[in-house]
């Protein structure tokens, strides 16, 4: 991989978009990057996702079980320990996970897929991470993100599935007409969001993000939208803006905004 190009992550993008002094803290600012929060929500998400890695390696819900419950006994996750709401939520995202995959017939499965698109022509390197790919037959793959959270966001889901699409076509050098189907499966409400996927449109999707990436690359400004979305941002303690905002005592955390700020 060539150091002169630059690195596109649908992370990187969604930071971009939600509030560019977090890009820049994140990405511009070279400052090292603070522990990420260890609220009870990610510690569920991060436990159910390794379980569901652990049963699509190796088909068996009492493996993923046992990763699950090592994972939330550990004495960092305390406040998700046994006893608590939190253990027993992470129990019953996996259950629905172990439904979800006992249901997909499939030829080959892969956890956990994490690999990049390289493309010296547009100047990027796409990194995406798959957390799971399977070949239904020949020419028909299914890729899912699974969630945990409370709700999705679609055009974020959206986004996501097609880079996730665009890194499984290249590692897998699928042929041409080969089909993919991505889904965004949420393990707690059951909604899955589903998206039909062909060559052509892995095209579009290096297309929009070398030029998303050129804008990234060429902004000079980066101001602070403080919001919802700073409850869950790891910089917040170096933030004054955010911090300001708490001070003066807005009252920006209304309804609708929490639903948005606090997805799990
Ligand atoms: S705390 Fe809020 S305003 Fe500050 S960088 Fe993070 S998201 Fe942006």
């Amino acid at each position: 991989m060539s150091d002169e190009l630059f690195q596109v992550t649908h992370t990187k993008i969604q930071s971009f978009t939600r509030c560019r002094k977090q890009y820049w803290f994140s990405y511009v600012s070279g400052l090292d990057w603070p522990p990420s929060r260890d609220t009870p929500a990610a510690i569920v998400g991060k436990g159910v996702h390794r379980a569901m890695r652990v049963l699509c390696e190796t088909g068996y819900p009492e493996d993923a079980e046992h990763e699950l419950d090592v994972y939330m006994r550990m004495p960092k996750h305390e406040l998700t320990g046994p006893g608590t709401e939190y253990h027993r939520l992470a129990f019953e995202l996996l259950a629905n996970g172990v439904a979800a995959h006992e249901s997909i017939v499939s030829e080959d499965r892969y956890a956990e897929l994490n690999t990049w698109v390289r493309s010296a022509s547009r100047g990027i390197t796409v990194r995406a991470a798959i957390d799971r790919a399977d070949r239904l037959d020949a020419g028909h793959w299914l890729i899912i993100d699974w969630k945990t959270g409370r709700f999705d966001l679609d055009e974020i889901v959206d986004a996501q599935l097609d880079i996730g699409h665009l890194a499984l076509r290249t590692s897998r050098k699928l042929q041409n007409d080969t089909r993919v189907t991505a889904i965004g499966w949420n393990l707690r409400s059951g909604v899955q969001r589903v998206r039909e996927l062909t060559r052509d449109d892995a095209k579009k999707t290096v297309d929009y993000l070398a030029n998303l990436a050129a804008r990234l690359r060429t902004t000079e400004e980066f101001p602070a939208t403080p919001g919802p979305q700073c409850t869950f941002c790891d910089w917040r303690d170096r933030c004054e803006e955010a911090n300001d905002l708490e001070r003066v005592e807005l009252t920006w955390l209304d309804d609708d905004w929490e639903r948005g700020a606090e997805p799990f």
